[in-house]
């Protein structure tokens, strides 16, 4: 169990191989490990529970893997946090339902030793958060800028200007700005010179925000933008921050009796359904995140913590949450269309199924 997969980590070691004894800096081998998720607002989020439960038992550790609730869902994630560290977890793995609402609990955590890793959400405004492990999440806005862009010269069927809307996801969700924030630096150029035309006039975060992630508020958001300002205009674009969403905008689209080949939507996540409707010519784009590397990547930290290291990082300058850099371990997001699917999904078979048999 101590030798696994500990390659490519930091370069001194100490001499603790682990095994059953808890060594001086790190923990025992068959530790309990808290793996505390929000709701299931997204796909990634039920398949990161499965691949933690099988991960962690193959590496000898016991997992707790917790759900928050649809309900009460950060007091729930609070309880489950300081349940967790009661019942003696050394590293809590958290993906936070409201990264600014665990101080009192992660103060408890840092008392009792527990190491406390961010898993694709940072945790804000608290000393007591040791690592954070995601995708380059602003990469991913960026990407999905990009994407825009592309998709309108692509599919609109004229030069520019382009008229689009922009959404952002949940104001509770570090996240929510990164993606945001990272698109914006794309399109922020293109809507100064005239090339976009955000006709609502919606362009701050406040105004694009997606309540709890939740698809019918993007969709009741869409609905109202369309009947508002695009009763005799083309919507050629929106931009949306994840999948969910993007169907849920693309529903509202049809709705209003746009021609949604022509509107270019983008996404985040690679969910079946999204893929399959990229594959049908309506959304445009999504993101690759594979959850089984991000859950692979976590499960290496936790062994180099248990072994008494510290955990490697590929970054210690971008992610500060108000009261410390937090050090990162960031993987590589890909922008995903219908161009490129097959070769993005060609280490996901359920995926790559799905592009095949749209031939
Ligand atoms: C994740 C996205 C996901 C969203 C809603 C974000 O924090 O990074 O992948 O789509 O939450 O669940």
């Amino acid at each position: 169990v101590a030798a696994l997969a500990l390659a490519g980590c930091s370069s001194d070691r100490g001499g603790s191989t682990g095994g059953d004894e808890s060594g001086s800096a790190g923990f025992a081998a068959d530790a309990t490990i808290g793996i505390a998720l929000p709701d299931k607002t997204s796909e990634n989020w039920v398949l990161a529970g499965g691949l933690f439960e099988d991960g962690l038992r193959e590496a000898g550790f016991k997992g707790d893997v917790q759900y928050a609730p649809a309900s009460n869902t950060v007091a729930e994630q609070q309880n489950q946090i300081s349940a967790m560290v009661t019942n003696g977890a050394k590293v809590i793995v958290i993906g936070a339902k409201d990264g600014k609402q665990l101080g009192t609990q992660l103060q408890q955590a840092a008392d009792a030793g527990v190491k406390i890793i961010a898993y694709d959400r940072l945790i804000e405004n608290t000393p007591n958060v040791d690592y954070y492990v995601a995708f380059d999440n602003f990469e991913v806005g960026k990407l999905q800028g990009q994407a825009l862009l592309d998709g309108l010269a692509e599919r609109s069927g004229h030069e520019a200007p382009w008229n689009i809307e922009l959404f952002s996801g949940s104001p509770d969700d570090a996240n929510s700005a990164v993606f945001f924030n990272g698109a914006m630096e794309v399109l922020q150029p293109k809507i100064d010179d005239g090339t976009l035309v955000v006709v609502s006039g919606q362009t701050d975060i406040a105004q694009t925000a997606t309540q709890g992630w939740e698809a019918e508020n993007a969709q009741s958001r869409m609905d109202s933008l369309l009947a508002a300002n695009y009763a005799d205009k083309d919507v050629d674009g929106v931009l949306s921050p994840n999948d969910n969403l993007a169907r849920a905008i693309i529903t509202s689209t049809k709705q209003a009796g746009k021609d949604i080949s022509k509107v270019t939507v983008t996404g985040q996540d690679s969910e079946v359904e999204s893929v399959k409707s990229i594959m049908a010519g309506e959304q445009y784009s999504t993101i690759n995140k594979d959850t089984s590397l991000l859950v692979e990547q976590t499960i290496k930290m936790i062994q180099q913590l248990q072994q008494g290291e510290e955990a490697e990082v590929n970054d210690t300058e971008q992610y500060d949450n108000g009261v410390k850099v937090v050090p990162a371990y960031l993987l590589a997001p890909v922008i995903v269309t219908k161009a490129n699917a097959a070769e993005a999904y060609a280490n996901n078979p359920n995926l790559l199924d799905i592009v095949n048999q749209a031939g």
